[in-house]
């Protein structure tokens, strides 16, 4: 919660004194790296299964830490969602991807799409819906450039709620994504509610591709599933040529892995769009 000075700490009751002591001193450093311009945001390129032209990218963030070097969200993001700086930092990626994004279509004159994860304590944010309006005006983008990938989730206050704000940012004329699926909390009932228009398939499944039956099943009806309701499919963590024409085959629409690419820093999707130009 915040506190008298503006600061942020960590509110978890069951962590012992050492832990929260230590929980406490990486609240300051993050929010310290965020008043350091630290934080960063990668970029991952969506790829199109037809054309495998790019689409779009998915916009990753990372703390460029001075000396420990580029710590991965997964260490920070659950830290940040229980202090309260999820709010700056999520605001900060959406920015910085819309800037990002409407400088390489100007640059590139390509109808790209960038896409922003939004974590479920976002949606707490009462003011959310205006301060992406705000950051859409500001970067002139168009709203239906910039997609959201959300994740069905426990730590929704409400899932009322958290729909309503759902049905906000589509009539911002924003797209979502459902992130994750086939994983953790998403549920078929889930899918029906949602105004998406995409569903990322998890990556446990695309590893699975020629390893288990069982999961393969699943990916199978999952695609299947999704067509006939009128979703596009992404496939996440696409590795292999083999799980590329496998989910070619099924008719997935988009891959997304490092068969294409890692997520990378601003600069190097210059490069890349630049070198696709000279092709
Ligand atoms: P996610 O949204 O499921 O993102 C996909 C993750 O898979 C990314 O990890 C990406 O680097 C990784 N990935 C992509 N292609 C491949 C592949 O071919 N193989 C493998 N093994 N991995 C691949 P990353 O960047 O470490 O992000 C981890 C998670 O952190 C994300 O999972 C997302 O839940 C969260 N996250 C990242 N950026 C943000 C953000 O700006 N806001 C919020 N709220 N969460 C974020
Ligand atoms: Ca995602
Ligand atoms: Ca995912």
């Amino acid at each position: 919660k915040l506190n008298g000075k503006n600061r942020y700490t960590v509110y978890s009751e069951e962590l012992d004194g050492d832990q929260a002591k230590q929980s406490e001193e990486m609240v300051r450093n993050l929010q310290a790296a965020i008043e350091l311009d630290q934080i960063e945001v990668y970029y991952q390129p969506k790829i199109n299964a037809s054309t495998e032209d790019i689409m779009g990218f998915e916009a990753l963030v990372r703390w460029e830490h001075p000396e420990l070097g580029i710590i991965s969200p997964g260490l920070f993001i659950p830290l940040a969602e229980q202090s309260e700086l999820i709010f700056p930092i999520g605001l900060l990626v959406i920015e910085k991807a819309c800037r990002a994004l409407k400088q390489w279509q100007e640059q590139f004159k390509l109808p790209l799409t960038m896409s922003v994860n939004l974590s479920p304590i976002q949606l707490n944010d009462k003011d959310l819906i205006k301060k992406i309006n705000r950051i859409i005006e500001e970067t002139a983008v168009y709203p239906k450039h910039l997609d959201f990938e959300i994740t069905e989730s426990e730590k929704f206050k409400s899932v009322k709620d958290a729909l309503l704000m759902f049905k906000k940012i589509v009539n911002l004329g924003c797209t979502l994504s459902i992130d994750d699926f086939g994983t953790g909390h998403s549920t078929l009932d889930y899918l029906r509610k949602i105004p998406a228009k995409t569903l990322k398939i998890d990556q446990v499944f695309v590893k699975n591709i020629g390893l288990s039956p069982d999961d393969e099943a699943i990916l199978d009806a999952t695609i299947d599933m999704a067509k006939r309701v009128g979703h596009f499919i992404v496939a996440e963590g696409v590795e292999t040529e083999e799980q590329r024409q496998y989910l070619t085959s099924k008719g997935c629409d988009y891959f997304q892995g490092y068969l294409f690419s890692r997520p990378v820093p601003a600069s190097e999707i210059d490069r890349i769009l630049t070198d696709r130009e000279k092709i």
